[in-house]
């Protein structure tokens, strides 16, 4: 936790340092230049009027537990030489070099939030998304309010292996009173109870053992009150040690819960999720509206995933297609395609300009793997900025000012923050705000 160290006093050495994205990396970026750089202030910038990134906008609604972390992040914002500022976009509101000419150093905690896509025929078709859509929506991100994806069909599909994928499968797979301690948005809650989806399949390339899938998040899929997980019992003696290039305890904890789900009797149930292996997507159907999708059978061979040309297609009318993020170039900064991260070299992209978390090492990890990228990116500013020369925050008050740019201060949140869980329905612990605009009004018409 931040040490309440910055006292927001300002010498002449004071290294003035703007972290661009409040989310997990941004935070604990925070944390650690707290922790370990004297003398320091510290401007948060946040395209949306809300803070925490994936914790509130990409960690399932049904994992409150997760979203705890919020709490420590809040203790940060707290913190005097700490400053918070919201609903304010750099690219739109100000550029890169403004804030570059402003502040001692630039850190870019921007994270991942562009889908990676299949490139198959038919991706664009209605009723297809990408998992950064999807999951926005259901979490109630104003970017994602209008995206009405209309689950009303039999079966659904989520294509990929990874914790994302399996999140959303939840999220489809769950009842609305499973749903009730959770903070979904209303609009998704019931779009959701009121489909007719008996089920849902979730599709990996690879085998059970290949899966990336949290033991822990797997075994919650088999304890579900109205959906039964359902497994062919020969994909998972098909599996070989050999497939596996991962995490070996995890890949053996998953199929030994696979086995446990290929031993359910799936009759009578609402609903079933089924663990379809070995299928790569070839080509969706369908022209108004989604129809299905053709898969083509795949072996693994020397860890590569094979088409054995035998084809088949599954029919659904929806899909998600949750098989990892990129992060947005960033106009004139090096930009990795293959990885979909900004270029850097541990976390150094040009002199005083820094990436962190999901934007410098590509979307892999939980919120804790933010943390040593902010430890190191404090290192790095520490050594790199002994002292500071930039004027930082009131020079960066007074652009807001002159560009009519309307911030939305940490207190700010806390009064929307407040109005959510006040407009919850018990036992749920908060009503989001879906529209950037609903939570400004918050401010600009307090109760
Ligand atoms: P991920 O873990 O990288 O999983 C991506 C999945 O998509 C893999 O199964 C991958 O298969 C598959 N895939 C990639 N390209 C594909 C293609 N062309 N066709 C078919 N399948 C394809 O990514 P993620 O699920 O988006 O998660 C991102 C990070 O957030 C991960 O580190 C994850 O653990 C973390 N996260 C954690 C939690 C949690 O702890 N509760 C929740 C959500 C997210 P291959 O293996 O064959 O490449």
């Amino acid at each position: 936790m931040a040490r309440a160290r910055g006292t927001g006093v300002v010498s002449a050495m004071t290294v003035a340092v703007l972290i661009i994205g409040a989310g997990p990396a941004g935070f604990y970026t925070a944390e650690a230049l707290l922790n370990r750089v004297p003398d320091v202030r510290i401007d948060i910038v946040e395209r949306l009027p809300s803070p925490f990134g994936l914790v509130r906008a990409g960690v399932a609604p049904d994992h409150q537990s997760t979203k705890r972390i919020a709490d420590r992040f809040g203790q940060t914002a707290a913190v005097s030489a700490v400053r918070f500022f919201g609903n304010v976009e750099v690219g739109r509101d100000v550029t890169l070099a403004d804030v570059r000419a402003l502040y001692d150093a630039v850190v870019l905690a921007v994270g991942a939030p562009r889908d990676r896509t299949l490139g198959i025929p038919g991706e664009d078709t209605p009723g297809v998304y990408g998992s950064a859509a999807f999951v926005g929506w259901y979490n109630g991100h104003p970017d994602y309010h209008d995206l009405d994806p209309r689950p009303d069909t039999e079966t659904a599909v989520v294509i990929g292996n990874g914790n994302v994928a399996l999140d959303i499968a939840r999220v489809l797979a769950k009842s609305a009173a499973e749903m009730a301690t959770s903070d979904i948005t209303d609009d998704a809650c019931s779009a959701i109870a009121n489909a007719p989806l008996t089920t849902i399949v979730i599709a990996g390339r690879r085998g059970p053992l290949d899966a990336k899938f949290a033991p822990a998040e797997l075994r919650e899929i088999g304890q579900l009150a109205t959906c039964v997980p359902v497994v062919d019992g020969r994909l998972i003696a098909q599996a070989t040690a050999a497939e596996t290039g991962r995490d070996r305890p995890a890949a053996s904890k998953n199929l030994s819960l696979f086995k446990q789900f290929a031993g359910r009797d799936s009759s009578g149930w609402q609903k079933q999720l089924r663990f379809d292996f070995y299928k790569i997507p070839r080509e969706i159907l369908g022209a108004d509206r989604v129809q299905g999708i053709r898969f083509e059978s795949a072996r693994v061979d020397s860890a590569s995933v094979v088409g054995t040309g035998a084809f088949e297609i599954q029919r659904c009318g929806l899909i998600i297609i949750a098989i990892g993020y990129r992060a947005s170039p960033i106009p004139d900064l090096p930009y990795d395609e293959d990885r979909g991260r900004l270029i850097n070299d541990d976390g150094r992209i040009e002199s005083r300009l820094y990436a962190v978390g999901w934007a410098k090492r590509g979307p892999t990890g939980v919120i804790g793997t933010n943390k040593p990228d902010g430890v190191r990116c404090a290192e790095q500013i520490g050594a790199d900025v002994p002292a500071g020369d930039k004027p930082g925050r009131p020079a960066f008050e007074a652009l807001l000012k002159q560009r009519r740019v309307q911030a939305v201060t940490y207190q700010d949140w806390q009064r929307i923050d407040a109005a959510e869980i006040a407009h919850a329905r018990a036992p749920a612990p908060r009503r989001k705000f879906t529209r950037r605009d609903d939570m400004l009004s918050v401010i600009k018409h307090p109760s």
